[in-house]
């Protein structure tokens, strides 16, 4: 399985998995224009899936839904949305969801914390080759146990450093940041998240999505996050995830 991602910014995320027998897009929260040019005008998907409805990360799905690709969303995301053509991710007891088929992929939601109605991540794996995937973005923490994944793909969008040094930012920014530190995820918050999977067996790669422009630094993050995978001697790979990639 390999997780590319195309853009992850507060300015539109978007993200292909590719098995080799099929491909899902996470997320797309950028101009259909644009996605089609960072996807090398390739968007035949077997489905795409939302994490909640922000305009960063649902921006063109009605485009998709005109272009016959199926997208897919729980009933918070959907209703916030207005949009009864989504694909209803359905619930199992009041914070569990069912786990579905998308092409090749078997996808299981799981409750994130955000300022959105009902958003997501997703645990998603290959039927072609086994192989898992654990992605959440937009979400101030996480506590869940990801066993066996290959990639681990996680927000890590503010350093507290710089939430600390709040007085001496100016007044636009504090407000901006303030927002971000109460629904999006901090390094130290991602930094926890890491350390504290039990079972990294599998893990090779980890990569860090949504960084803020203002408010983080790509090489502290990154150098930051290899000591939460130090135990692995070296078989983890971290990587950050382009604003957006260059085509
Ligand atoms: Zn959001």
């Amino acid at each position: 399985m390999r997780f590319t991602p195309l853009a992850s910014s507060s300015a539109g995320n978007a993200y292909i998995v590719d098995d080799g027998e099929s491909r899902i897009l996470l997320e797309c929260g950028l101009t259909f224009k644009k996605l089609q040019k960072l996807s090398g005008f390739n968007l035949r998907v077997a489905g795409c899936l939302v994490t909640h409805e922000h305009g960063d990360h649902a921006k063109c799905y009605p485009q998709l839904l005109k272009n016959g690709v199926r997208v897919y969303a729980t009933e918070g995301t959907r209703d916030a949305l207005e949009e009864p053509l989504l694909d209803v991710m359905e619930r199992d007891g009041a914070d569990a969801y069912k786990e579905f088929l998308v092409g090749s992929f078997r996808v299981l939601p799981f409750r994130t914390f955000h300022d959105a109605r009902e958003p997501v991540g997703f645990l998603i794996q290959s039927r072609a080759d086994g192989d898992k995937l654990a992605f959440a973005t937009d979400t101030v923490n996480l506590a869940y146990q990801f066993p066996g994944v290959g990639v681990i793909a996680i927000e890590c969008n503010h350093s507290d450093y710089l939430v600390k040094r709040i007085a001496e930012l100016p007044k636009d920014k504090v407000k901006h940041l303030k927002r971000a530190s109460n629904t999006h995820m901090s390094l130290s918050r991602a930094y926890d998240f890491i350390l504290n999977q039990r079972d990294k067996s599998w893990l090779r790669e980890v990569w860090l999505l949504h960084l803020s422009d203002a408010f983080s630094d790509e090489e502290t993050f990154r150098q930051a996050m290899e000591f939460a995978v130090s135990e692995t001697d070296g078989r983890v790979t971290v990587r950050v995830a382009p604003k957006e990639i260059s085509v």
